[in-house]
């Protein structure tokens, strides 16, 4: 492990000559006058000074060495497209969708709300957005109006760009009602949404804010617009991230040291080179998506796969034929992907020529040693687990194989990266934990370029949350927990807040209670996370009604269940919505009104909670554990 040691442990001890190195791999239009400025901690300022533009070195760096080689392969099994773009067509693409935006006002430092399905056009957008200095902020197109409304309140967009529909898994799910209701819900919606009308939503929609895309691409079609030069420390995007309150932390980032990082993190942790093909099954609106789909292979001068639909649809070969078909070299995805294609067929993968990949990579959430196991084996390649969260940007942990090839534990997703001063500390003490001791996973000051410079428009929000939460240090906490062996390897042990994972996905479990309380028949509710086979948790909602009576026969009960998780599709989005819906008639609490939210998730997994000295009624338990146990039996469990 010397060689990774040392490396890390210079880019620790020597932070300026190491990320002034790295810095190289970028084009900066000026100098940086310096690597980082940490006078104001616990906030870092990276190449400051310096100039540059990430459209400008993820595309047109690339136009004189390779123009004619594929930059972006569109593969929809929604619709049955396909579509190919060179670095010389997405250079056009991006001239383009620029010079529309330019025409409906945006300019730098704008904000710009992309609310898209995974088509080319929304990679145009973000591309663009970067080209003119504006700042994009991606929301997942599953969220629902009211959070679309939420999120467009916070980052005041001068325009939205939307489309006409999204599909998943052959059904057409049309934007138009939501895209029109968080338009009247905001206080602070654009004067323009501009539509890319894919032609798949029955109805067109027709409202005085509505821009077409294509008749305004036609008239823009030779347009070239130049690169905004930025300074490294003005804002690239701000991608909005669960916390454990209700509303949403708008995470911002950078331009120079997200270049840098993830031109860095290409090359260390997956061993990408230019001219490689790169398989993130991802979507755009996540940190995956931006970090994998698009910046760091485009960065690199790769080719990036960018995929719409399931891996399971037609059948659950597609993954494995699109390898085949496109010589992809790299492919990264979550467990959950993986867990899903276990129970396939294996002749599907057998039956494709998976000879041009080298490498599975997977993030997001634990990934479970039989995963593992069953993959690399059935693969025949390495599969390479990495952690890291929204607020980071690229991985904290990984087996970083650029850096030297270390033998791979099972369990863990690996050692800390380079950059990345990651301590595990107790949880009362704030001390180092030694090696086997479990504690919380923390990162000493400065964060290394790529991560979150603070929470949009809210500075205090950014120290308070992330710099004050653990006794006694001025230390960045993870909020996951975590043990270190002798060798450095770090297991992780589940989130300290009350944050869940589902598919790989973030949720708060108080925006999917205030989901749920928004329904009328609701006086109260706790929604906790339980293990799930195939998804890593599920959502279980323990709600008490405000009429017992409602849910008085197993009927009315069932009907109740499926109105209430309906309303947090509503409010929240389908990846909200709870597994199940049981009721009770009080929630566990403390004798100060605190709700036992720990004692809950046990009991729900089956498991006893413990001693709970401060309960207020411990009957409320037995209610949670019947209605699990009665629900299990309704199953068959
Ligand atoms: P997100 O910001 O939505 O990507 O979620 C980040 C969270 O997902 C982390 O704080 C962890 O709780 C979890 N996570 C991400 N990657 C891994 C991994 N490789 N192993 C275990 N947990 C992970």
């Amino acid at each position: 492990m010397r060689r990774y040691r040392d490396f890390h442990r210079e880019s620790i001890e020597q932070p300026d000559a190491f990320w002034r190195r790295e810095a190289a791999r970028v084009h900066w239009e000026t100098p940086f006058d310096a690597v980082l400025d940490r006078s104001n901690p616990p906030f870092a300022r990276w190449f400051t000074g310096g100039r540059t533009n990430l459209c400008f070195n993820a595309v047109d760096r690339h136009l004189a060495s390779r123009a004619q080689q594929n930059a972006l392969v569109y593969v929809s099994t929604e619709t049955g497209i396909e579509r190919r773009y060179t670095y010389a067509d997405l250079h056009a693409e991006v001239n383009r969708m620029a010079a529309v935006m330019r025409s409906l006002g945006v300019k730098r430092g704008d904000r710009v709300l992309i609310y898209l399905p995974m088509i080319p056009e929304a990679v145009f957008a973000m591309l663009a957005c970067a080209r003119l200095g504006a700042i994009h902020s991606v929301v997942f197109g599953g969220f629902a109006a009211p959070s679309l409304a939420a999120r467009i309140d916070d980052a005041k967009p001068m325009l939205l760009v939307s489309a006409d529909a999204g599909a998943r898994g052959g059904k057409v799910i049309d934007y138009a009602p939501l895209v029109d209701e968080a338009m009247s819900r905001a206080a602070h919606a654009p004067p323009h949404v501009l539509l890319i009308d894919r032609q798949l939503a029955p109805e067109r929609l027709d409202a005085p804010y509505l821009v077409h895309y294509e008749p305004l691409r036609e008239q823009f079609y030779d347009a070239r617009i130049p690169c905004e030069w930025l300074e490294s420390n003005e804002p690239s995007y701000i991608l909005y991230t669960s916390g454990t309150t209700g509303k949403p932390k708008g995470v911002q980032r950078d331009v120079g040291g997200y270049a840098v990082a993830l031109a860095a993190s290409i090359d260390y942790i997956f061993e990408g080179r230019p001219g490689d093909t790169m398989f993130t099954a991802s979507d755009i609106g996540w940190v995956v998506g931006h970090s994998y789909i698009i910046y760091a292979p485009l960065l690199a001068g790769m080719t990036t796969v960018m995929y719409e639909g399931t891996p399971i649809r037609p059948d659950g070969g597609i993954w494995w034929r699109l390898v085949e078909q496109h010589k992809i070299n790299l492919m990264f995805t979550a467990p959950t992907a993986i867990r899903v294609l276990k129970k396939q067929d294996p002749a599907l993968l057998h039956a494709a020529d998976l000879s041009s990949l080298r490498t599975l990579f997977l993030a997001g959430e634990p990934l479970d040693e039989p995963t593992a196991t069953w993959i690399s084996d059935a693969l025949g390649k390495p599969v390479v687990d990495n952690y890291w969260q929204t607020e980071t940007g690229w991985p904290m942990l990984a087996n970083q194989g650029g850096v030297e090839a270390l033998p791979q534990k099972l369990g863990s997703p690996g050692v800390p990266c380079y950059g990345y001063d990651l301590v595990l500390r107790d949880e009362h003490t704030g001390e180092p934990c030694a090696s086997g001791q479990k504690g919380v996973i923390t990162l000493g000051y400065p964060l290394p370029p790529g991560c979150m410079q603070t929470v949009w428009g809210d500075d205090a929000r950014f120290v308070r949350t992330y710099w004050e939460s653990v006794p006694g240090q001025q230390v960045y906490s993870t909020f996951d927990w975590g043990m270190q062996d002798e060798n450095g390897y770090v297991t992780i042990l589940g989130r300290t807040d009350d944050v869940i994972n589902v598919a790989g996905h973030r949720l708060g479990t108080r925006e999917i209670e205030e989901a749920i309380s928004s329904h009328a028949a609701v006086a109260e509710v706790a929604v906790v996370g339980v293990n799930d086979a195939v998804k890593g948790q599920a959502a279980l909602a323990f709600v008490v009604l405000r009429d017992a009576a409602a849910a008085a026969d197993p009927k009315a009960a069932d009907k109740l269940a499926t109105a209430i998780a309906t309303t947090v599709d509503r409010q929240l989005g389908a990846i909200g919505r709870p597994a199940r819906v049981h009721f009770v008639s009080m929630l566990p609490k403390t004798r100060s009104g605190k709700l036992l939210r720990r004692a809950i998730a046990a009991l729900a997994e089956g498991r006893e909670p413990g001693d709970l000295p401060t309960i207020e009624d411990a009957s409320a338990l037995q209610q949670i554990r019947e209605a699990v146990n009665a629900a299990g039996e309704r199953q068959g469990r």
